[in-house]
């Protein structure tokens, strides 16, 4: 069993909702619903003060109205969350290497390579919380299956570790439904059967799970159980951007300094690009100043390329026009516009040869 790995799973507490309460203080400690108000739309967050009435994602507004009639119902405002789960992300990236977005609102990220994953999801709800008002669970554990349990398990709010000797205790009681892969429809048939933890379905024949679920899956989920998991933390496909930033220390007006962290980041993200076969045609520098004003510039190259000696010079020149009138707080590197290598040189090899 690989056991030294380390795994975050966050997750953003009642994300849509949340935000509603953020926008709206008078939603505050109030039973909010987002979803709408028609009697075809479904529950899509709520608040916890809502689900205390046992309103549940993905309810019907109906029977949700039926539970808890006196709570606030909104349609939300997508534009807004993808907007904040935008930010957010845009700052994970910055940080961490091994990213796998799942939803809008959570991800798992590979921090294997930190000295400590409690500091990293501490640093990770206090960059979220100030950055957002929002509050974010986490999950820590050595697998996703297990990190994911995890963030769950602590909500809201919360930091939970499982490790390899938790597992008889943290997950032979708990009921099947918090097998993540497990459908609704697949535990309802489970328990009509008998079976409803997790420690039953340890005692079932995995012939008759086969049976009820096929065979290939009954193997992953009986794996899963015993706290074997060794799918990878991967990134999404066709990522958009790279970038790194970071907070400096102190804030400062020092150009030399600057600089000097945005070619480190330079030469890092290139590595990236080389490892990942992408050519990038975009540069964007950020600066976050000391009373919080911020701005980007950017520039795009005529050309995509991984030519760190262009790249360089680039970024030289977009440094060297730019004005920096205050102390700088936060500096940042992204690159975007990506092209594949393997599609750059068959474009090359055909001017060429048309030439
Ligand atoms: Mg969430």
């Amino acid at each position: 069993m690989i056991t030294n790995r380390k795994i975050i799973h966050f997750d953003i507490d009642a994300f849509f909702a949340s935000v509603e309460q953020l926008d709206h203080p008078e939603f505050k400690g109030k039973p909010l619903i987002v979803g709408g108000d028609s009697d075809r739309s479904v529950v899509s967050t709520c608040s916890y003060e809502a689900r205390v009435y046992g309103v549940k994602s993905a309810m019907s507004i109906v029977v949700a109205k039926k539970l808890c009639p006196h709570g606030i119902y909104v349609y939300g405002n997508m534009k807004r969350y993808s907007d904040i789960s935008h930010q957010i992300f845009e700052w994970i990236e910055s940080q961490f290497e091994m990213v796998q977005r799942v939803s809008i609102d959570e991800a798992y990220i590979d921090v294997s390579d930190f000295p400590s994953p409690w500091e990293v999801a501490r640093e990770i709800k206090k960059q979220i919380l100030s950055m957002t008002g929002l509050t974010v669970s986490v999950g820590i554990s050595y697998n996703k299956f297990l990190a994911k349990l995890a963030s769950d398990w602590n909500k809201p709010d919360g930091i939970f570790e499982i490790k390899t000797s938790d597992i008889p205790n943290i997950l032979l009681p708990l009921p099947i439904i918090k097998i993540h892969g497990l459908g609704k429809k697949t535990c309802e048939k489970l328990n009509r059967i008998g079976i409803f933890t997790i420690e039953d379905l340890y005692q079932y024949p995995s012939e008759l799970l086969n049976n009820i679920i096929g065979e290939s899956w009954a193997k992953e989920i009986v794996e899963r159980i015993h706290g074997i998991d060794h799918r990878p933390v991967k990134e999404y496909a066709q990522r958009k951007s790279y970038g790194k930033e970071t907070t400096l220390e102190e804030d400062t007006e020092d150009r030399e300094q600057i600089y000097n962290i945005l070619k480190i980041y330079l030469n890092k993200i290139h590595k990236r690009l080389e490892e990942k076969g992408l050519m990038a045609k975009t540069l964007t520098i950020k600066i976050k100043y000391g009373d919080f004003e911020q701005f980007t510039k950017s520039h795009s190259l005529e050309y995509h390329t991984n030519d760190i000696g262009i790249l360089t010079d680039t970024l030289q020149s977009m440094y060297d026009s730019l004005s920096l009138t205050k102390n700088v707080r936060l500096v940042g590197l992204t690159f975007s516009n990506f092209e594949d290598i393997d599609y750059k040189q068959f474009n090359l090899l055909e001017l060429t040869s048309s030439n």
